[in-house]
């Protein structure tokens, strides 16, 4: 058996229809490109028979991303899979991946069948999906719930219609570690064709064990795990992809195995991440929250000054966290940007240097010293855009006996201006509440908060904002040196996602 785990990315798929999440194609295609260099094998690009903007993703991301396997997913009737083959086209390395439930749960409630016309309709999906690519992989939905010897009896039948590969999903997030190795050893001692496809996993976090039951998975003989960046997905999110890359990678000595991820690149890509889907990984996640690799206590600092390895399994630079002396200013040229922006991990060939260059002097103008963070915030800064744009805005802020007001200058989606002003309970209270009539959009605000995302006085305030809307949150961000105009960008940036999502409902 190889030594080798695929990862299988599906960030823009599962990840992406997980609430507050969406993105614009350009979004898609950006986190596309960003997949490929982190080295994942497969990028799930999404459910093309899922509305035209979908088509159009994965079409284009097919077309435009070289390297990894580009792979669309369809349910088992022949419309679902004739769109994902035709997206699929231009892929220089495709597959299509079909889905039918397995479990009783399932068979009788959702799909109404019996377990032969499940069987009749995976291998009738699996056979015309033949017909397009080579390159096929098939799951049992809700496989942790299946019978096992009926689940047996699907995956015999699939590998023998063609299937690659075989997934085993544990869509509810319900499974347990051991059961999930049992599940997996069951299907490699039982099914006589297993050996012709690669078995892989798909893993839920409802119980905080998606990266467990994917590890237990591997251990007994998955050559597959389906993960996304951060962890994002339906509900508590899916297997985290850094997690379960670094933890093969940190116990090498206890898995004896590899994937093909260039590590270095995962902080730089979970950061793009966070930045187009505006919502934050938490301080004390692991590998990638701000806190992963901080020691605070004094035994264990003292530990890490006579020897790292007392208290750190994993050394920073390994996921790509650096820490460099070089420090920007208002003297640095284009030169020492693009080497910086190289350095942070970015692919300089993909970001438009010209405006990050334009903001980066801008910057200059007004803080003394640029740092990492600043660097990283000026690449992300547009990574939001639209229909709403901010032309103009004038706040006063209240003490005393004064009223906070703000005025706003809005430009929407066709050109038009539209000018409101109104007073709140402080200038970012008023200035959002000029936004929402000037737009005529009422949201729900859950949370606000602004942290210093650099350090000393002239530090960038990043400013992250919570909303509900028609029963769905979205997250929005906004960096700036003022904490009112990151506030205010941020609510912009969430304003402008809720646009994007009923404009693509609609
Ligand atoms: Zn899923």
């Amino acid at each position: 058996m190889s030594n080798n785990v695929i990862i299988f990315d599906t960030t823009l798929r599962d990840g992406e229809q997980s609430p507050g999440c969406a993105m614009s194609l350009a979004q898609k295609k950006r986190m596309a490109k960003a997949l490929a260099s982190l080295g994942v094998d497969v990028i799930e690009a999404g459910f093309a028979a899922a509305s035209p903007d979908d088509f159009n993703a994965v079409a284009s991301i097919a077309r435009d991303i070289k390297g990894p396997t580009i792979c669309a997913l369809a349910r088992c009737n022949d419309h679902d899979i004739r769109e994902a083959g035709r997206a699929l086209q231009e892929a220089e390395k495709k597959r299509i991946h079909v889905f039918i439930a397995t479990s009783p749960l399932h068979r009788e409630h959702k799909l109404k069948m019996t377990k032969e016309q499940v069987v009749t309709k995976a291998v009738a999906a699996v056979t015309l999906a033949k017909s397009f690519t080579a390159d096929v992989e098939f799951s049992c939905e809700d496989a942790l719930r299946t019978e096992k010897d009926f689940l047996a009896q699907v995956v015999e039948a699939a590998i023998a219609a063609g299937a690659t590969t075989v997934n085993i999903p544990d869509t509810v997030g319900y499974t347990t570690p051991t059961e999930m190795f049992d599940t997996i050893h069951f299907l490699k001692t039982t099914v006589p064709n297993i050996k012709q496809a690669i078995i892989s996993t798909h893993c839920h976090n409802d119980l905080g064990l998606a990266v467990a039951n994917s590890l237990a998975a591997v251990e007994a003989g998955a050559r597959q795990v389906e993960c996304t960046l951060n962890g994002i997905g339906e509900r508590a999110g899916n297997c985290a992809l850094e997690e379960v890359v670094m933890a093969i990678k940190t116990r090498a000595n206890h898995y004896g195995l590899d994937t093909g991820i260039r590590t270095e690149q995962i902080l730089p890509s979970s950061r793009l991440l966070s930045a187009i889907t505006g919502s934050v990984v938490p301080r004390n996640k692991a590998i990638i929250g701000d806190n992963a690799f901080a020691h605070a206590s004094g035994i264990h600092q003292h530990g890490m000054l006579s020897h790292p390895e007392t208290y750190e399994i994993m050394r920073p630079k390994s996921i790509g966290r650096i820490d460099t002396s070089l420090v920007l200013g208002k003297h640095s040229g284009r030169h020492a940007l693009v080497d910086k922006i190289k350095e942070l991990g970015f692919d300089t060939a993909s970001e438009d240097i010209e405006r990050i260059f334009a903001d980066f002097k801008a910057l200059a103008d007004r803080k003394k010293h640029i740092t990492d963070a600043d660097i990283e915030a000026l690449v992300f800064g547009q990574s939001s855009t639209g229909p709403w744009q901010l032309a103009q805005m004038q706040v006063t802020s209240g003490s005393g006996d004064t009223i906070a007001s703000a005025a706003v200058v809005l430009v929407g989606p066709n050109g038009s201006e539209h000018r409101e002003a109104a007073t709140g309970d402080g200038p970012v209270d008023a200035a959002f509440k000029a936004i929402e009539r000037a737009i005529g959009m009422e949201v729900h605000l859950e949370g606000l908060s602004v942290n210093s995302i650099s350090e000393g006085i002239d530090a960038q305030g990043e400013a992250q904002v919570r909303v509900r809307y028609a029963g769905q949150n979205f997250h929005g961000r906004g960096t700036s040196t003022d904490i009112v105009a990151a506030s205010v960008s941020a609510f912009m940036d969430v304003i402008n996602r809720i646009s994007r999502q009923m404009a693509k409902a609609s």
